[in-house]
């Protein structure tokens, strides 16, 4: 087989990616792991910055995000008890769209089988070979055969665990991370939201998030330490941990229920640099991840894969090769302003340590946040997404 753009993984950047390259008229191939199924899934991120629905909207699948996505205007935080909002919208004009990376998801993969662009799924053993050359091969097995691709391109979008960046020489690439002593406990549940906004709650017994999918389904996480077992966490233990956690006027509108999805997830922030490797571009969680606290890593996969598929565009029809030399110092220096962004929020929301200095540092910063509007307008620029 042959292909010009070869695309590991079928999470939202190499989906969003085929779309984009689709679009430009580049012929790519996406390999995933898993089945169509298994990807649909996965219950993870839900909120999307108005430069990533604009993305969507050039991709042609933002439609049913439009008709049934959900425009925050603001977003609320509770300090021990007592709430506070911030208006995006009144501190710079902007909004963010609530809408599940399971429905993005669907939408990108209808718009891929609409485009009748190929995905392979359950690929295994995938493996790139000469990814320095000018002809770089993926080799895997797939419906019980090996097979063989080659391209003039690799776009690694597998995620933290997936193959590409682990093909890339040790030394030749540096990574960045920290992992943080705690998780997100987060369950599913077809029950109203408590809010029509978001609340983030810092609380001395530790942080707690109430989100949203649609007006009729809710999405809640506990900080909860990572030797956590699931199973020690029935529905009932689930609520009676968030009740103490949030303000009476929450606690007495929280409508609970049975779990639908119920998962833990570690914290962590990583950075791999370079995010290009001759032939080789990493895109989304393959080259870096942050903890969800900033609603975040969707929306980097999505300013990644804006501008590999401008660069690949501009190399097709221009013969250029400037998009694609900087991709990598593009892509980082949006990268780590929301590296800095989500780990800020991470340190200022959540309960890391008994010591009571660092809880009366948070309380401050919390305060200085609430009372300036310099430091508001700040946190709403960067919640809503900076430009590209
Ligand atoms: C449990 C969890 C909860 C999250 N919650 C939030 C949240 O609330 N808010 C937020 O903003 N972000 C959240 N995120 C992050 C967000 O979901 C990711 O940033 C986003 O999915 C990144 O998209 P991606 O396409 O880069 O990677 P992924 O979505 O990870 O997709 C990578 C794809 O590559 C495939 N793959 C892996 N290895 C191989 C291989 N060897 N061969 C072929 N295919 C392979 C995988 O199966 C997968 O389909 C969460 C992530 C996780 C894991």
């Amino acid at each position: 087989m042959r292909t010009q753009v070869a695309i590991i993984g079928a999470g939202p950047a190499g989906l969003l990616l085929g779309q984009l390259l689709h679009k430009h008229g580049i012929d790519n191939v996406i390999l995933e792991r898993q089945t169509g199924d298994y990807v649909l899934s996965r219950v993870r991120a839900g909120v999307i910055e108005q430069v990533t629905q604009d993305l969507l909207d050039e991709a042609g699948v933002g439609a049913r995000m439009h008709r049934d996505g959900l425009v925050h205007e603001g977003v609320q935080i509770c300090v021990d008890g007592e709430r506070h909002r911030i208006s995006f919208k009144d501190l710079v004009g902007k909004t963010v769209m609530v809408y599940g990376q399971t429905e993005l998801t669907k939408d990108l993969m209808d718009g891929r089988a609409a485009a009748g662009a190929p995905t392979i799924y359950s690929a295994h053993d995938v493996a790139l070979h000469d990814i320095f050359s000018e002809r770089p091969r993926i080799t895997f097995r797939a419906d019980g055969r090996a097979q063989d691709i080659s391209c003039d391109f690799v776009a690694g979008c597998d995620g933290f665990h997936g193959v590409s960046r682990k093909s890339v020489p040790a030394g030749a690439i540096t990574t960045n991370e920290r992992v943080y002593p705690l998780g997100w406990l987060g369950i599913l549940s077809e029950t109203p939201p408590v809010s029509d906004e978001l609340i983030y709650v810092r609380h001395p017994q530790g942080f707690a998030l109430c989100s949203m999918r649609s007006p009729t389904r809710s999405r809640y996480y506990l900080q909860c330490s990572l030797a956590e077992d699931i199973e020690s966490w029935p529905d009932e233990r689930f609520w009676e941990e968030l009740k103490p956690r949030l303000d009476e006027e929450a606690r007495e509108r929280l409508v609970t229920g049975p779990s639908i999805e119920k998962s833990i997830a570690p914290l962590r922030s990583f950075v791999a640099e370079p995010m290009r490797f001759g032939a080789l571009f990493l895109a989304g969680d393959a080259a870096h991840i942050v903890p969800p606290t900033g609603a975040k890593g969707l929306n980097l996969a999505a300013s990644d894969v804006q501008y590999l598929s401008r660069a690949l565009a501009e190399y097709y029809a221009e013969k250029s090769r400037a998009g694609l030399e900087h991709y990598s110092e593009r892509a980082l220096a949006r990268v780590w302003k929301a590296e800095r962004f989500s780990w800020w929020m991470t340190m200022l929301m959540h309960r890391l340590s008994d010591n009571s200095f660092d809880h009366k540092i948070q309380l401050a910063e919390l305060d200085y946040l609430f009372r300036s509007q310099a430091a508001a307008t700040a946190f709403a620029e960067n919640y809503v997404g900076l430009p590209y």
